[in-house]
């Protein structure tokens, strides 16, 4: 085996699949499918003109495990990294055990008829995997994974005792348009309009959509209203730090993205259920997906910054430690190296750094496993040679 198999040619793709060009030394051969082939080419073209790497591109339904097993076949890669939809996660991963071929994804497996955002199916995956004897990375994102990654580093070499995580993620970047969504409308949508949930002494508490709200002073940034939001790796890391009390997940929304997602909400218009109109069924938040910007045609008109980060509390010894540990990102400067805007970026590099960690077989085992289970030191080293560098503030405690 040798080379990675990318699958899905998204906004995040491009960036994941430019940067392993970029270590082109690390993983030897790159091939990048996707439903529509002529994306792929895309990205493999300008990969060319300005990395001067060949990729291959091939077209794959990935809803379809033989279609799948017949492409990482003929591949041979020895790890696949899912940049297509949460939708696919289960049959890639289903295809990688029949294969024997390690698995890497950015999101967690999403029912296209149930908004659920958990770990469930994956988990259950475990077993399957050890049997097969390859592995499985789940969450190598940001939010999920570098976020998991700096929650990992604070327990494996900054404190005795975590207590309280809360984890910041802003985007103060805009794009010009009055509503548009930074990574797939359906996902972002879905995610927001939910009920939000944190995790507090081993229970699990509810909230209405952006019922939560604090203005938050990001470093480099600036104060910014941000909401309380159900965030996938808030079920993995409640589970694996030790000593936990509490976990939350905060994000900004300017007004006008609220305003516009209320009123599609009031109409029905994020509704995932098929509806029939003029004889023809139609789900109404597809539907609006069609209509919205492609995320990844954002990337040339969005200026600002983002600001990813985990305000982290315990104990070292003996005494209480607090601080904060962050990366920003400028969205022009990320367009300027990879034809994408931060969000994308900050995906896609994790997406590739976890990728290389299994590839050179930095990080091992059998089984699925989710990113904070791993060392995390290796994973931030290459955090800051890649291009999403971290920075730690120390702050008062309480
Ligand atoms: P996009 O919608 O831009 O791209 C998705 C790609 O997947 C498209 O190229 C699409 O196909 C392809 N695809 C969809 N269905 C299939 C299929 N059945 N078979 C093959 N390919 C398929 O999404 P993004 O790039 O914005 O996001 C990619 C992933 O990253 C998502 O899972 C998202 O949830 C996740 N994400 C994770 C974040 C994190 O921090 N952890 C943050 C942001 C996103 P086609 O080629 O036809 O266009």
């Amino acid at each position: 085996k040798k080379g990675i198999l990318i699958i899905g040619a998204g906004g995040v793709s491009r960036v994941a699949t430019v940067k392993c060009a970029m270590n082109i030394d690390t993983f030897e051969k790159i091939t990048l499918a996707s439903r529509t082939v002529s994306k792929c080419d895309a990205i493999a073209s300008d990969i060319k003109k300005n990395q001067g790497v060949d990729i291959d591109t091939a077209s794959v339904d990935a809803d379809n495990i033989p279609k799948l097993v017949e492409l990482i076949k003929k591949v041979n890669p020895k790890v696949v990294l899912n940049v297509a939809l949460p939708y696919q996660d289960l049959t890639i991963m289903d295809a990688c055990t029949e294969c024997g071929v390690d698995y890497v994804d950015t999101a967690n497996y999403e029912h296209p008829d149930e908004a659920k955002f958990e770990y469930k199916e994956q988990w259950a995956r475990h077993e399957q995997f050890e049997k097969a004897g390859i592995k499985a990375l789940l969450g190598s994102g940001f939010d999920p994974g570098v976020t998991g990654v700096f929650c990992a580093y604070a327990q494996q070499n900054l404190f005795d005792e975590i207590n309280y995580i809360d984890i910041m993620d802003c985007n103060a970047g805009d794009h010009g348009y009055p509503f548009a969504t930074n990574f797939n409308p359906e996902i972002n949508l879905r995610e927001v309009s939910a009920n939000g949930r944190y995790w507090e002494n081993g229970e699990w508490i509810e909230t209405k959509p952006l019922e939560i709200r604090v203005d938050h002073d990001y470093p480099e940034v600036g104060v910014k209203p941000s909401y309380l939001l159900y965030h996938e790796e808030l079920e993995s890391l409640s589970k694996n730090i030790k000593g936990l009390k509490r976990i939350r997940f905060f994000m900004t929304f300017g007004d006008s993205y609220i305003q516009h997602m209320n009123c599609l909400q009031n109409v029905g218009m994020l509704g995932i259920e098929p509806v029939m109109h003029k004889g023809v069924e139609i789900t109404p938040i597809e539907f609006l997906t069609t209509l919205l910007p492609d995320p990844a045609s954002l990337g040339p008109r969005t200026v600002g910054k983002t600001n990813i980060g985990c305000i982290i509390e315990g104990y070292k010894d003996g005494k209480k430690k607090k601080v904060y540990i962050y990366n920003t990102c400028d969205h022009q400067e990320c367009y300027k190296e990879t034809g994408a805007q931060a969000v994308s970026y900050t995906t896609g590099v994790p997406a590739m750094i976890g990728t290389k960690m299994l590839y050179k077989g930095i990080w091992d085992g059998k089984g699925v496993f989710n990113i904070e289970e791993f060392d995390a030191k290796p994973f931030m080293d290459e955090l800051m040679t890649q291009g999403l560098p971290w920075k730690i503030l120390d702050l008062e405690t309480e």
